[in-house]
Order: C-alpha cells, then structure tokens, then sequence
C-alpha cells in the first residue's frame, strides 16, 4: 500500500518551463534576441539521439533559439574541438553540451573542458564542480540532474539543513555534485558507493536518500527509515513481456516497497527525469541573463 506523497516531477518540470517562457517573453524584447542552446550530437546511439531530440523541443517550448550539429560517429577530436570552439565564439549561444557518451576514439575530458565556462551549462567543466565543492565560491553552473533533485525537494517544501542524507552513487554527473549540493543546504551527507560493505545501514539512517547507482530497484524498502524522503535518480530498462516495448522502465529505488515507508517519494518515469531537462533550460536562462547584462 502506497502510504508516501508523490513527489511529481512531470507536473513540477512543466511549472518550471512555463516560468521560464514567461521570462523568455519578457526579456528577449530588449535583449534583441532569445536565449540560445547548441547541442552537439556524436554518432546514431538511440538513447542520445532521444535525449537531443527532447532537448530541442524543450527548447522550442520556452521560446529558445536552438543551435545544433550533428557528428558522424567517426569524426576527428579535432574536428569535434573545432564545432565546440565555434560555438564558444557565436554571440547568439548561451549554452554549450555535448551529449555524452562520447565514441572510445575521443577524449571526453578534453572535449568537456574545452567548453567555455559561461557556456557550460551541463556544470560538467572541473572548475564548476570544484567550486561547488569549496566553501564561499560560486559555481557558474551546477549540473542540471542534481540541481533538479535540490529543486524537487524544495518545491515540495522538504527541510534540507539540520537533516541526514545517504547519496548512493558517486559519479562526477549525478552522485557527487548531489551530494555537494545536500551539503551546501547544510545537510550532514554520507556517500554510499560499490565500495561500501554497509550501503543498507547508511541509507537506513537517513532523513534525505538520493539513489543514483544505475541499479535495478537496489534500494529496497528496508533500506527506507520510516518518513523519509526518497528520491530516485535511476532510469533501468527491465524486460517485461507484458509491456507494449517488451521493457519497462523502473529507478534504482524498489517504488512499492520504498512508497509504503517513505513520506515522500519520487516516480520513474515522471520524477527526476523532466526535471533534468527543466533544468538545462534554467542553466541557460541564466547563462542569457549574464551574459546580456554584461554587454
Ligand atoms: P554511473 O554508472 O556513472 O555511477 C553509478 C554509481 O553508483 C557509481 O558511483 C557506483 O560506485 C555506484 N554503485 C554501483 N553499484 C553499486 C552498488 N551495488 N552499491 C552502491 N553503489 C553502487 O551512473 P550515473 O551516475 O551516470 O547514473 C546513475 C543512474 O541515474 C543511472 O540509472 C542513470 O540511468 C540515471 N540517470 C538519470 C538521469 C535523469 O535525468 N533522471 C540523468 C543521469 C543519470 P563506484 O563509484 O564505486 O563504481
């Protein structure tokens, strides 16, 4: 029985965007144009030809300019470099991502840390996570999946400072800056990692959980402290004969059992997901705002 609130990012996402078009409208008069997004694309990989695809649209919704190349799965580093330099140097971009993964053949880090710092809306360059680490310094971006995670407890008025968090999952896009950002609010944080011998009694102790291990329904219900609040970052494709695709899609959190102990809780599909797109677009917005303050 499903006993926790749900936390619903489809609805919190679309809020969000309307926001946004709202500012759009606003602004874009006296800015002489609209805030502009290019997206870079590197070979046919389904699920990265998805993601640009709903990118762009979002994009298209709020009233952005969008910008994109698409690259043959082969292209040169260079040539990669060579697009990414170009829209660092177009006045009409505001934000700059690459779709990852990036082909074996390229150097991922080379590539992320080519985008200039303004246009690094992904909070993907070392410099916005390294300042998101440190105490008094600002990051120009923070990476739009655990920025989405921060908005959804906010907006759903979940007390952050004071409480316990378990991230599980330490990767430099989800895990590690959500668990700076817990920090900044002024949790008290603990990572939980492959390495971990006693993931369940970490997760069990805290207030705040944020699952983001890439694994099929990992976190279970006893995981769950009673009245916690559970958001889950995963997205698992689970074979399911029963399903019109043959798969379904589940988090890295066990939903039903979690939902029957937690206070709050976050769906997959409809949670975190539009948030981290929602997000994309606010990074950009701001990345508008600065830059055509300072002209
Ligand atoms: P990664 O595979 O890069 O990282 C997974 C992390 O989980 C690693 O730090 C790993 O530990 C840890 N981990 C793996 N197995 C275990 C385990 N058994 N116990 C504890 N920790 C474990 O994944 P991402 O961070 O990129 O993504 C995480 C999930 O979020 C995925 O399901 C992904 O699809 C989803 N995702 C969703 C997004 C959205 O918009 N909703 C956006 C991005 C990702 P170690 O470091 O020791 O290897």
């Amino acid at each position: 029985p499903t006993k926790a609130g749900l936390i619903d990012g489809k609805k919190i996402a679309e809020d969000i965007r309307k926001e946004i078009a709202a500012e759009v409208q606003q602004l874009q008069k006296a800015a002489g144009r609209a805030p502009g997004l290019a997206v870079v694309l590197v070979g046919a990989r389904k699920d990265s030809e998805t993601y640009v695809r709903s990118k762009k649209k979002a994009c298209a919704e709020v009233g952005f300019e969008s910008f994109g190349t698409d690259l043959a799965e082969d292209v040169s580093q260079e040539e990669l470099l060579r697009v990414v330099a170009q829209y660092n140097a177009d006045p009409k971009v505001d934000g700059i991502l690459v779709q990852l993964p990036l082909p074996k053949h390229i150097n991922e880090q080379a590539v992320l840390d080519a985008i200039s710092l303004e246009k690094d809306v992904d909070g993907f360059h070392p410099q916005n996570i390294g300042s998101l680490a440190m105490r008094g310094r600002n990051p120009t971006f923070v990476s739009c999946t655990p920025k989405g995670c921060m908005e959804l407890l906010k907006r759903s008025g979940v007390q952050v400072a004071g409480k316990t968090a378990a991230v599980v999952g330490r990767s430099n896009i989800v895990g590690l800056p959500a668990a700076l950002l817990l920090q900044n609010a002024d949790a008290t944080v603990t990572m939980v990692h492959s390495r971990t011998p006693n993931a369940e009694e970490v997760v069990r102790a805290a207030d705040i959980v944020i699952a983001a291990c890439g694994k099929a329904e990992m976190v279970k219900g006893d995981w769950i402290k009673p009245g916690a609040v559970v958001i889950d970052v995963g997205i698992n494709a689970v074979d399911d004969a029963s399903a019109k695709r043959g798969y379904r899609l589940v988090g890295d959190v066990a939903f039903a059992e979690a939902a029957a102990v937690a206070s709050m809780i976050t769906p997959v599909p409809g949670g975190v997901g539009p948030m981290t797109i929602a997000m994309l677009l606010q990074n950009t917005l701001e990345g508008y705002k600065r830059r055509v303050a300072s002209r």
